[in-house]
């Protein structure tokens, strides 16, 4: 009964259908529980045998598919599939697609490509797994031009028929280990993507990225190639992005770092088949401002600055913070974490990183795999973290939350962290 689940229960109500929703949380954990108790059967407290009498199984993304329910639901031919497939197969036709994937940069860039069919005037609507579920939005209807949608691995299990006019994968680096019984199978799961494409549908691949480029020869797609490094069908070259022998600026941008450079390389070429015209593109680019949470300026503190990246949530995402300041920065790490190797950070937290504040679920683990980089401090309580990174700090210092980690040990979710971080920063500056 999260908001994916909620939407495509609605819209299947509103088809005709009879849905039937089954929370496993207990009835006081769902705030809307007496609104759904209204519109729908259902359940709470767990998965009962009920859900095997209907005739097809939405299953939400966080949902791991070797619980007992759905392997008895297999067991008898039930057929799952995903909201996102649910809502392909009820969507009107002539509305196109473009779905991004990646282990990071999906928002950044479903967002991007959004803006940018906005300031050409398209109506696009931006949903998935970024603010709105697929099926929340009137997509049976004519009138919506372009589908931006932002999918996560886990999302991509269950389709079918799903098929996007345009598709990409930006990078794929160990992420949600947890879920997956290795890095192969999360690669799979992002490569599904491309299922039903054919070559008249464009599939986006960033060259820069050995596990794309692995298997990009299983897609049959018109493929394209973006690069910060080396000659793509667009490409940096260390001054302006090129594509089709036109350069495009990124001075001046609000979304800075080589990171967004392949973001925004990843949106043009997404955008290619639809032959906007490159003062659109530009001006887009120009007025597009950076989403919270990610390398977020927050304020400055008697010459300490404060910088809010709640939503790095792998090793990866924090490499790019590691490397995104002028001098050594403070860092705050720590969360539950998804059984990623720490380790392959401490090169960067050897040469980026002045102290590292640990706080949260896996903190112990974090100091045994950082132990032979830098100065450490472990907390039990998050706003003690902070604190100390400020009165450790001197002037000129950077104090950053990027915590390789997921926030579900002390937290809702990565926004109510940031949201936290941000709340203790204001209150030291007043
Ligand atoms: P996602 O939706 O895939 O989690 P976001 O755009 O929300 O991606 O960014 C998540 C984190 O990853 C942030 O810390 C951000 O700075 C970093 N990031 C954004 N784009 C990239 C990229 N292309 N490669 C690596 N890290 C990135």
């Amino acid at each position: 009964m999260a908001k994916s689940g909620i939407a495509v229960a609605y819209k299947a109500k509103k088809m005709g259908l009879e849905p039937f929703v089954s929370e496993f949380k207990k009835e006081n954990q769902i705030n809307y529980s007496q609104e759904i108790r209204k519109n729908f059967k259902c359940e709470f407290g767990g998965h009962s045998e009920k859900l095997l009498d209907c005739d097809l199984l939405i299953v939400s993304p966080g949902i791991p598919l070797d619980i007992p329910i759905l392997k008895k639901a297999k067991m008898k031919n039930l057929k799952f599939i995903s909201e996102i497939e649910f809502g392909y197969k009820i969507k009107y036709p002539a509305s196109k697609i473009i779905a991004i994937t990646g282990s990071n940069g999906k928002s950044t860039t479903v967002s991007l490509i959004h803006h940018i069919l906005k300031t050409a005037g398209y109506k696009s609507i931006l949903a998935g797994n970024i603010g709105s579920a697929f099926t929340s939005f009137p997509i049976e209807k004519p009138g919506i031009e372009f589908i931006v949608l932002e999918l996560s691995s886990f999302q991509l299990e269950l389709i079918e028929f799903f098929k996007a006019d345009v598709a990409a994968i930006l990078n794929i680096t160990p992420d949600h280990l947890n879920r997956y019984n290795n890095f192969e199978e999360y690669t799979l799961a992002k490569f599904n993507i491309f299922n039903n494409q054919t070559e008249n549908d464009l599939a986006i691949f960033n060259l820069d990225d050995n596990i794309c480029l692995k298997y990009q020869n299983t897609v049959k797609s018109n493929k394209k190639f973006f690069s910060l490094k080396n000659n793509a069908d667009i490409f940096f070259n260390g001054k302006n992005i090129v594509h089709n022998s036109r350069d495009i600026s990124v001075q001046n941008l609000l979304i800075k770092g080589p990171h967004n450079i392949a973001n925004i390389m990843a949106s043009i070429l997404a955008l290619s088949p639809f032959h906007l015209k490159i003062e659109i593109i530009n001006k887009a680019l120009r007025t597009f401002s950076p989403l919270p949470h990610r390398l977020e300026f927050v304020a400055e503190v008697n010459g300490i600055k404060f910088i809010n990246d709640s939503k790095a949530t792998n090793t990866e995402s924090v490499k790019y913070a590691l490397q995104s300041f002028p001098k050594p920065i403070r860092i705050i790490m720590g969360g539950a974490g998804k059984g990623e190797d720490y380790t392959v950070l401490n090169p960067l937290l050897k040469q980026y990183a002045k102290k590292i504040y640990l706080v949260g679920e896996s903190r112990l683990e974090m100091e045994q795999a950082f132990k032979s980089t830098t100065d450490i401090a472990l907390f039990n309580v998050f706003k003690r973290a902070v604190l100390a990174a400020y009165s450790d700090a001197e002037k000129g210092d950077y104090v950053v939350l990027s915590p390789a980690c997921t926030s579900y040990d002390m937290f809702n979710n990565f926004e109510e962290r940031g949201d936290r971080f941000k709340a203790i920063v204001h209150e030291l500056k007043k």
